[in-house]
């Protein structure tokens, strides 16, 4: 069973932040921002790659409702979902990361010329 399904059947413990029948968020263990936690479904999907658009449907609500419960819609945050090996994905199973509670840079992706395909 991987990490996340380990979390949504509390053998390893999480800080929950709202919860519902399909999908759960708790704060990530190694925050980036004042506030970062993970939205997950309960169901094990591997990545966004494979996730059933009609899943996702419901998922956006969901992490709408995320932003409203922690207190960012207003100020704005991000969604993040790492896929895959460039991805650089770790835990494989889908989970976005929501991001704010402070100004947010945007990041240095990677070393390669990022003009190389132009
Ligand atoms: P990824 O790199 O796969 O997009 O993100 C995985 C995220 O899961 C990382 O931000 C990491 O800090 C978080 N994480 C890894 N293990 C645990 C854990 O056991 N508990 C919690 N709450 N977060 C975790
Ligand atoms: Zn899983």
């Amino acid at each position: 069973m991987c990490l996340f399904c380990k979390i949504i059947n509390k053998e390893i413990p999480s800080e929950v932040v709202l919860e519902n029948e399909n999908f759960l968020a708790f704060h990530d263990i190694n925050p980036k921002a004042p506030v970062h936690v993970l939205a997950i479904p309960k169901i094990h999907v591997d990545s966004f790659n494979e996730v059933d658009p009609e899943l996702m449907s419901s998922m956006t609500k969901f992490i709408q409702e995320l932003a409203k419960e922690m207190n960012i819609d207003k100020d704005g945050y991000r969604v993040i979902t790492n896929v895959g090996n460039n991805g650089a994905q770790e835990v494989k199973h889908l989970h976005f990361h929501i991001v704010g509670g402070a100004k947010l840079k945007w990041g240095h992706f990677s070393d390669s010329n990022p003009k190389a395909n132009i």
